[in-house]
């Protein structure tokens, strides 16, 4: 794999349903800067960030503007493209680009492109000219909208985690309008913190919200750590809470996410922590009549899948 970050890349073979798209990544870095994001202690970020002489919270596009949106629209019409996913390293809708119009420049051009399908993850909002496009082009785009329940409490217990991210409310606005509009919208609980993000009064709170804005589709992960990500973990937290949190967390091995490179490896919740947390998410959504899906947590040891729906249990296109 390149050292620097690639305009576009294949998904990588072999794990799910990943090889069948690509990525694209349009600038390097991200304003949100959320304290647990991966993507700031990835070797290729790090790389692509010091070629652009910039920090990660202060996103660089790959090309100046006008090149940027030729190579898109080039690889974009090259038909070698059939899913496209937004982003793995950085959110299309990080605040400066929302706001100067290039994140619209950039979606715009791929959604006049041969693509057939566009896939956003994001925890930004997208502008008007964006949200527009998308309800033009609703059967091209795919919108998730990643964000934490507890988020729906007042104070929210974990609020600095989300420090660099808009309203809660707004966020699933955007969301619900879109979905309204016939957008394939999906909302991911993601990154869970188990024991705070699945609190009963967090839960309530928060599925109340979606289920105001008629949004039923939902997923859900949980928090990973990660040595890359402690400086960041450490500054935006109370060094007791952060210990109580990695208590339910498994550092006895690490998990490499992608094979051969150690800046991938990872730390997840001990077994018995993901699995009573889980279950308690599932019931509580399963309850609620919400639509989701068992991805990850197929390797859960103990989890009892027949008690959801066969369609509860993910086959790689819940969301695509
Ligand atoms: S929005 Fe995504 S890419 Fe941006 S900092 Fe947060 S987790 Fe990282």
């Amino acid at each position: 794999m390149s050292e620097t970050i690639e305009l576009f890349s294949k998904g990588p073979l072999g794990t799910c349903w990943y090889g069948k798209y690509h990525y694209m990544e349009p600038w390097t870095g991200c304003e949100h800067s959320c304290p647990y994001c991966y993507a700031r202690s990835r070797k290729i970020v790090l790389n692509t960030l010091e070629e652009k002489k910039t920090q990660f919270n202060r996103p660089v596009p790959l090309f100046p503007e006008e090149e940027l949106l030729r190579r898109i629209k080039e690889k974009a019409d090259s038909g070698e493209i059939d899913i496209l996913k937004l982003s793995r390293y950085t959110d299309i809708f990080t605040p400066s680009f929302a706001g100067n119009g290039l994140s619209y420049q950039v979606i715009k051009t791929l959604a006049e492109s041969k693509i057939r399908r566009i896939i956003i993850t994001t925890k930004g909002i997208p502008d008007e000219q964006s949200l527009q496009l998308m309800e033009k082009y609703k059967e091209k785009f795919s919108y998730n909208e990643a964000v934490r329940p507890s988020a729906a409490l007042n104070p929210a217990p974990l609020e600095s985690l989300d420090r660099g991210l808009k309203k809660l409310s707004d966020r699933l606005d955007a969301a619900a309008r879109l979905n309204a509009a016939g957008v394939k919208t999906t909302i991911h609980l993601d990154p869970m913190v188990a024991g705070i993000d699945d609190s009963e009064e967090a839960i309530t709170a928060f599925l109340d919200m979606l289920r105001e804005r008629r949004l039923n589709r939902v997923m859900f992960s949980y928090l990973l750590f990660s040595s890359g990500m402690m400086p960041a973990m450490k500054e935006a937290m109370p060094a007791e809470l952060l210990k109580k949190i990695m208590a339910d967390y498994d550092f006895t091995g690490t998990r490499s996410v992608l094979p051969g490179q150690e800046d991938t490896a990872s730390q997840a919740l001990k077994n018995e922590a993901i699995k009573a947390s889980a279950e308690k998410m599932a019931d509580a959504l399963n309850s609620r009549g919400f639509e989701f899906v068992l991805c990850s947590l197929k390797s859960v040891k103990g989890f009892n899948h027949n008690k959801y729906k066969k369609n509860m249990i993910c086959d790689g296109t819940f969301y695509a």
